[in-house]
């Protein structure tokens, strides 16, 4: 796969669309976690740098086609002005003659913000009238949104068909970081699965079945295999409609010589709650209203040996409610055990797996590559062909 660059572009005095993620949270109308805008500066750098013109676009919430003030974007444009110590001008539409006008005044290097682009229903929809009109703002369009890659939209896609596209670098340091990981790696590969819903998980594991030493499973998504496996969940949280999807990847992994690991103990309790009252149990005698919530002392120690001897490492899903103090310590540790397998290349993703790391303070810098991308990881990873991928690779 060949990424179109941006790194040996000539970008001088050119109109530079750039599709960015700052679908950052907002607290109080200020951004309370910048993790997304920090990673897309260095693309903004370097077109500020290279003297371009730089527009950029983002999405933030869900307004669903609507005007929606609380998701205007001036928080984001005045926070990214402090980071790059210039003006960010924010429109207040992201298509239109008054944009137009706008963008025809810019000087090389300097940059603006488009409003919302979910303001209007035809981002979702893929618009071609729309993209068209967002094309007509610029020479060259820049994808570096990895987060959305996997959706076909008109900023993200659409675009596409009326203006040349390139990866910007945070998009190229994703699909090469990616790609690696789906080529040959270093052995014993382990996959780390944990979350709430096995139909994002499943893809990405039948896709490394046949190569994977180690399954380590975790989190809701356990509970659906161990249900499948003729446990008793009690009040769980489980899928009872996956348990023969759960059945087959377990006999397909069996037949491919892959350990398949799941709990043997687990943490469970009556309810999710900070004070809620906890029991290590062994799997078979979890009854009643119990509900699985962390895994157990046992398994741990046993996930983390398997993670000390690994070479490969790819994590995703949270392995217990890691919101809640009494259910938090097995995410911990396997968090901590993955950051600790120094000499493996370690793969991490997912908004609440990497919520969860920052929670914990433990430094992002201990992975060898932390996705933006969680459902776009997923994907990836499965082995589908992202839209945002498609338009910058030949
Ligand atoms: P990611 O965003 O990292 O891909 P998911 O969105 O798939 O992860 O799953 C995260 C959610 O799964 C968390 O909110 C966590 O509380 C929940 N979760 C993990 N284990 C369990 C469990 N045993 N029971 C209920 N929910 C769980
Ligand atoms: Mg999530």
């Amino acid at each position: 796969m060949k990424i179109k660059s941006i790194k040996n572009l000539d970008l001088n005095g050119k109109k530079v669309l750039v599709r960015v993620d700052f679908n950052v949270p907002l607290e109080d109308g200020k951004v309370a976690d910048d993790t997304r805008i920090q990673a897309t500066l260095p693309t903004i750098h370097h077109l500020i740098e290279n003297k371009a013109k730089v527009i950029l676009m983002t999405h933030l919430g869900r307004p669903d086609g609507k005007v929606v003030d609380e998701l205007k974007l001036d928080p984001v444009a005045d926070y990214l002005s402090k980071l790059l110590s210039q003006p960010v001008r924010k429109l207040n539409e992201c298509v239109g003659d008054k944009v137009k006008a706008a963008v025809d005044k810019m000087d090389p290097g300097d940059v603006i913000m488009l409003e919302n682009t979910r303001f209007h229903i035809e981002e979702e929809n893929c618009d071609e009238n729309f993209s068209k009109q967002l094309a007509d703002l610029g020479d060259i369009f820049i994808i570096d949104s990895f987060g959305t890659a996997h959706r076909k939209h008109a900023s993200t896609y659409g675009i596409a068909k009326y203006i040349p596209a390139y990866a910007g670098l945070l998009m190229e340091k994703e699909i090469n970081a990616l790609t690696e990981i789906t080529k040959e790696t270093p052995s014993p590969l382990t996959i780390i699965m944990g979350g709430s819903k096995i139909e994002t998980k499943i893809g990405l594991m039948r896709n490394f079945l046949n190569r994977t030493d180690y399954f380590l499973v975790g989190g809701g998504l356990a509970n659906t295999f161990l249900s499948a496996s003729g446990f008793n969940v009690g009040k769980s949280l489980y899928e009872a409609d996956k348990t023969e999807l759960a059945q087959e990847i377990m006999l397909e992994s069996e037949v491919l010589e892959g350990e398949f690991l799941l709990p043997e103990d687990v943490i469970v309790a009556d309810e999710i709650s900070d004070d809620a009252k906890t029991l290590d149990l062994p799997v078979r005698d979890v009854i009643g209203d119990m509900q699985i919530l962390d895994m157990g002392k046992k398994t741990l120690e046993k996930f983390e040996e398997v993670i000390a001897k690994s070479k490969t490492i790819i994590w995703n899903g949270p392995v217990g409610v890691f919101e809640k103090k009494p259910f938090s310590e097995g995410t911990r540790r396997i968090a901590q055990a993955v950051a600790n397998a120094k000499d493996a290349k370690t793969i991490i993703g997912g908004g609440d797996t990497i919520d969860a790391i920052k929670e914990f303070g433990i430094d992002l810098n201990s992975f060898t590559h932390v996705s933006t991308g969680g459902g776009a990881m997923l994907q990836f990873l499965e082995g589908t062909e992202l839209p945002g991928v498609k338009i910058v690779t030949e």
